[in-house]
């Protein structure tokens, strides 16, 4: 189905979760861009909200997200106010402008809160956002995920929810740090049925130390007879430079490129096979789940989720590190815990770092998210056109692309190289000294 160019795939590219990637992001923004662009909210503009926790009961030694340990309460007590101060802040900006489409929380791990503290949260936000339709969505660690954890998903109206899972075999559990038995998967995803929540992601990952194939389908198989209506399956990004955490993971028993590759096409064609259509170029979900309707309606749109159904063209993110996405800027708040307090203590807005979107950068990414979404694009009037198709050359020598005049179209079998593709369009690719994660 797929065939393996390992030349094509030599150079780590982003993930484009946005573009500019958050690699590009400087310190030349600050709070005036923010104000500046809630400024420019329209009315009943939908808008979508992202919730930071970084905090996570454990943490795996192969986490690229901003999380830590959640081991002292006042700590997360602390962050819990803060949290509730800044949806107070973004909300007087607004001044009622803006209708709230979706509320997503991630982390870290949103349950690393107690339920009373996400009901609170949550009842913030409802009061101080027009949001009574938005849909509901939360990622979730499946270890501690009990009753009432079930109770308060009800109460909330939570009806999407995600689960890292990674993977069921024992041995790979404990060479990444992250024991989970099936069972406790198994009971978390039926409190979610009982909590009426009706889309349930599975994450999983390929590429992780001492993977075979077989461990990788036993880990399909089991995943699903438990029928969540979406998978993600990721290749595990070992970039111990950047994450130190990662150090802890035993680099010599990890697959090389070319089973990574077949690893991909493995869970690719084991899902396609039990029913789910493929979604961009890592996500899977059964044909009546939202996200596979709007990839039949050529509506897919990619954000820092991953592929996502949600048309808001404003995502405002909330909490430390997290990151607002506008049409003219991607603005990110303070990483660093101790600085988002005081900022938002002081009743500023907590935004540091980030990069302001031209109109070049705009049509960039709309090209590269169009390749990854719907696996074509018109690219007419890009000044150097000329030069993207000569570096897309070889793509296009081994059949994984076709030009009709300026659209460029990708094959099938350009399924595994979308990113590279994309990466084609990306002036700062050339330039940038960053390390991204392997290509597959
Ligand atoms: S539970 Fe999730 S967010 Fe937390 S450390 Fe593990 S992988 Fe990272």
């Amino acid at each position: 189905m797929w065939t393996y160019h390992p030349e094509l795939l030599a150079t780590p590219v982003p993930r484009y979760t946005s573009f500019p990637t958050a690699a590009e992001f400087g310190d030349d923004v600050g709070p005036a861009d923010m104000e500046h662009a809630l400024a420019r909210v329209r009315e009943d503009e939908p808008i979508s909200l992202y919730l930071h926790v970084p905090y996570c009961h454990e943490i795996c030694w192969y986490c690229g997200c901003n999380t830590g340990a959640a081991n002292r309460t006042s700590r997360v007590a602390a962050y819990v106010q803060r949290l509730g101060e800044e949806i107070d802040l973004i909300a007087r900006r607004l001044d009622g402008r803006g209708k709230v489409a979706r509320i997503a929380w991630g982390g870290g791990s949103p349950n690393a809160l107690a339920p009373s503290q996400f009901d609170a949260l949550m009842h913030r936000v409802r009061a101080a956002f027009a949001c009574s339709e938005a849909t509901v969505s939360v990622e979730l660690d499946p270890r501690g995920f009990d009753w009432g954890w079930a109770d308060c998903f009800g109460r909330n109206k939570v009806t999407r929810a995600s689960l890292g899972v990674q993977t069921f075999a024992p041995h790979i559990q404990r060479a990444i740090g992250r024991i989970q038995p099936t069972e406790e998967i198994a009971c978390t995803v039926g409190r979610l049925r009982a909590a009426r929540v009706e889309s349930i992601n599975f994450d999983l990952m390929y590429g992780l130390p001492g993977q075979f194939a077989e461990d990788l389908d036993e880990t399909l198989r089991i995943a699903l007879s438990m029928r969540p209506e979406r998978f993600a399956v990721f290749g595990y990004a070992h970039v111990p430079h950047l994450l130190p955490r990662q150090r802890r993971i035993d680099a010599t028993r990890l697959p090389g490129a070319a089973i990574r590759f077949a690893m991909a096409q493995q869970a690719h064609r084991l899902l396609r096979g039990a029913g789910y259509d493929a979604i961009g170029f890592d996500h899977f979900a059964m044909p009546h789940d939202a996200i596979a309707r709007a990839a039949r309606s050529k509506a897919l749109r990619r954000n820092f989720q991953g592929f996502t159904e949600d048309p808001s063209d404003v995502l405002i993110g909330l909490g430390a590190s997290s990151i607002s996405a506008f049409p003219g800027a991607l603005l990110q708040n303070e990483k660093n815990a101790g600085r988002y307090h005081l900022r938002i203590g002081n009743g500023q807005l907590a935004t540091a770092r980030g990069i302001r979107r031209g109109a070049s950068d705009r049509r960039r990414g709309a090209i590269i998210e169009a390749l990854l979404c719907r696996n074509e694009a018109e690219c007419t009037g890009l000044p150097d056109l000329a030069d993207i198709r000569e570096r897309l050359a070889p793509f296009e020598e081994y059949g994984l692309i076709a030009w009709a005049g300026t659209r460029l179209l990708l094959d099938r079998g350009a399924l595994p190289y979308a990113r590279s593709i994309a990466a084609t369009f990306d002036p700062w690719r050339a330039a940038s000294t960053t390390r991204f994660s392997s290509a597959v």
